[in-house]
């Protein structure tokens, strides 16, 4: 089966096992794991901010995050598409009792203004205190387009001016960088925190990381304590992770230039209504009003292509370093074949 479901479903290359199987290890709670040490300082550096710390996920990352910036009634602001939000299972409520504000805009993005138009005015009771704005990037749920950094500077003014702190849900951000040839440190002095994951298109098994100041990352690691997040020999996870952001990250133009291809020919047939941007690794298509998203799944799993339904007729492709440029040659044959 080619899985085009998502670019989590990949498994650790022999070259990564290898690095894995001879990580040095010890107890990351008592900060003696040094392979974990050793990643979090390379991703620190990399992102040019003073720390950096390893989660088991990008929901806790994301979520630990929101929560150090917040009090319970505070609002965040976030995409009306976001991952923090829709799918992180209502995390935002449970952990950090705040409401949330959801943001219109062009794929997943809005603009400075939107941000300005829902600040609340503070000194005010009636309201919420806004505390929070949360972007992604890249966008998932829009088909993995990518911010601009001007629009991200407009909004950094106004948060700095109405003391908002920033998130970045960067779970794909590597994709931006590599897609729009920036810097992760072009990220990182730009907001307070960002999470990153190491298990989606980079190709570790499992992990992410959190990125900040010490003081945020100090408030952070006690949360990713609070919420059972302290692991033991984690080096072993951490080597992959390691091994990720040293081989995988370039690569990923060639998850880009196979995702175009198979969206070029997406827009060909008759049978597709619409076709997110394709800027990035994944492809989102709506199909027509007359078209069953299970037939058609049931046609690209007959010829062993596997797609995910990610809403009624809409079909996500996502590419990784598990398919090639033979398996998208597979792909075009089946998507032209369905009728
Ligand atoms: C995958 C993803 C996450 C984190 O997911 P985990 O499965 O918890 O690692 C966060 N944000 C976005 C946009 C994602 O796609």
């Amino acid at each position: 089966m080619i899985d085009l479901r998502s670019d989590t479903v990949t498994r650790p290359t022999p070259a990564m096992l290898q690095a894995m199987s001879a990580a040095r290890v010890g107890d990351d709670v008592y900060g003696e794991d040094e392979t974990v040490n050793a990643l979090q300082e390379r991703a620190a550096t990399l992102f040019g901010v003073e720390a950096a710390l390893f989660f088991p996920s990008g929901t806790m990352a994301n979520q630990v995050a929101i929560k150090i910036h917040t009090q319970p009634g505070d609002e965040v602001l976030c995409g009306e598409t976001a991952h923090i939000y829709r799918h992180e299972g209502g995390g935002i409520a449970v952990h950090s009792g705040c409401s949330v504000r959801l943001l219109p805009g062009s794929h997943g993005r809005y603009t400075a203004d939107t941000v300005r138009r829902n600040i609340n005015r503070s000194g005010d009771a009636h309201y919420p205190c806004t505390r929070l704005v949360a972007i992604e990037n890249t966008v998932n749920l829009a088909g993995g387009v990518c911010w601009d950094l001007a629009e991200i500077d407009r909004i950094r003014a106004l948060c700095v001016e109405h003391k908002l702190a920033m998130h970045l849900d960067g779970a794909r951000l590597y994709n931006a960088i590599v897609a729009r040839g920036d810097s992760p440190a072009d990220y990182g002095r730009r907001f307070e925190t960002i999470s990153i994951c190491l298990s989606k298109g980079l190709g570790a098994p499992v992990g992410s990381l959190l990125l900040g100041s010490r003081a945020h990352l100090g408030a952070a690691h006690r949360w990713r304590k609070i919420m059972g997040g302290g692991m033991r020999q984690a080096g072993y996870l951490a080597a992959a992770g390691l091994y990720a952001l040293e081989h995988h990250v370039a690569r990923l133009a060639l998850d880009h230039a196979r995702a175009a291809r198979v969206g070029a020919a997406l827009a060909t047939l008759p049978w597709v209504a619409e076709l997110a941007p394709v800027e990035t690794n994944i492809v989102i298509c709506r199909l027509a009003p007359a078209v069953a998203t299970e037939l058609v799944l049931a046609h690209l799993a007959g010829a062993g292509v596997q797609a995910l339904s990610i809403g009624e007729g809409v079909l996500r492709f996502v590419f990784h370093l598990d398919v090639g440029d033979e398996d998208v040659e597979v792909v075009l044959a089946a998507l032209r074949a369905y009728r």
